[in-house]
This record gives C-alpha cells, sequence and structure tokens, in this order.
C-alpha cells in the first residue's frame, strides 16, 4: 500500500510516496506555470535577464491577470539604476498593476517572480492581495517566505496568497550564481 503525505514528502523537486523500501514513485509537482498560459515564468526570466544587463541582481516579476491571463506588468530589480532600495522587481510589478487597475488591491493576480520575495516584497504581496505566488529559486539568506520572516505565517499577516515555489528553479538560480560569479 502506498501513503502519501504531500507536505511530509515533498522534498523540493517532487513529490515522493514510499511503499516500505521497495518502491518510490515521485510526481512531477503541478506545473502551474504552464496551465497558466504560454509561460509567464519565462517571461519572468526574460525580465530578469535584462536585469543583468543593467549591472542589477538578476530577479524579474510578472503581474498576470488570473481570468485573462494576460499580462498586466513585468519588470526586472531597478534599485541601483534608480537608487532605490525598494525597487526590487516584484514592488515594481506590484505598484505598476495598481495604477493600471485604479485600484490598490490586486485581487484574482498572481505573480511570478524568480527568485523567492523577500519580506518586503512579501508584505506587499500581502497587503496587494494577490492571488497566487508563483517564484522560481529558494532564497535561504533573503527570502522572507518559506525562510526567515516566513511573512505570509504571521498572526499579522491578513491575506496569504497561494504559494508555489521551485517553478523553473534551476533557470533562475543559473542566472543569479553566472551574476555573482562574474562579478566576483
Ligand atoms: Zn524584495
Amino acid at each position: 500500500m502506498i501513503s502519501f503525505n504531500p507536505d511530509a514528502l515533498y522534498d523540493g523537486r517532487g513529490w515522493r510516496a514510499t511503499a516500505g523500501d521497495a518502491l518510490t514513485i515521485r510526481w512531477r509537482r503541478p506545473n502551474h506555470a504552464a496551465m497558466n498560459g504560454p509561460s509567464h515564468m519565462h517571461r519572468a526570466l526574460e525580465e530578469a535577464e535584462k536585469a543583468a544587463e543593467r549591472d542589477e541582481v538578476p530577479v524579474g516579476a510578472v503581474l498576470v491577470d488570473g481570468t485573462t491571463g494576460k499580462v498586466i506588468a513585468a519588470a526586472g530589480n531597478r534599485t541601483e539604476n534608480d537608487n532605490d532600495p525598494t525597487a526590487h522587481a516584484e514592488m515594481l510589478v506590484i505598484r505598476a498593476a495598481a495604477e493600471r487597475r485604479r485600484s490598490p488591491r490586486l485581487d484574482g493576480c498572481d505573480l511570478y517572480v524568480t527568485l523567492e520575495p523577500c519580506p518586503m516584497c512579501a508584505s506587499a504581496i500581502s497587503l496587494a492581495r494577490v492571488r497566487r505566488l508563483y517564484f522560481g529559486a529558494y532564497d535561504p539568506k533573503g527570502g522572507g517566505v518559506e525562510h526567515g520572516a516566513r511573512v505570509f505565517e504571521q498572526a499579522s499577516c491578513h491575506h496569504r496568497p497561494e504559494v508555489y515555489g521551485g517553478i523553473d528553479e534551476t533557470q533562475s538560480a543559473e542566472l543569479l550564481k553566472r551574476f555573482f560569479r562574474e562579478r566576483r
């Protein structure tokens, strides 16, 4: 008999179910990125690459209308270019989308970002009531979703998006590694 407990057996690459020692079945994680359009995460990766070309830490984000699948805003980090410590990709797409919608709330919108959001961005995602958060690479040092502050798990957090981490994780992480390697 196969026992299956997704929470206990998710190992960062896929779901694992084990039946004794004899059998290990690995399910692929649900590919929400593919379900939600050609590939919003690829668009976010393009924004991250453009950020690297501007000498910014290569992180890109895309904000999508969850109903139509249309991209409302896309951006890469601009902290250096704008002399703005808050100009993370997520903040930029949230601001742009809210302005475009003429509303501080982005109900029904999904955010794709190439790296696990920091605590500031996670807070903004919650305040904006983003429906789903898809992120690429996990960030044990600076992340605030699965690491550190774990913003969405706090009692002070009044809106928790659905969170899907590790989407196109390898490409996102490679981009970051290459960037820091070249600047060492
Ligand atoms: Zn951030």
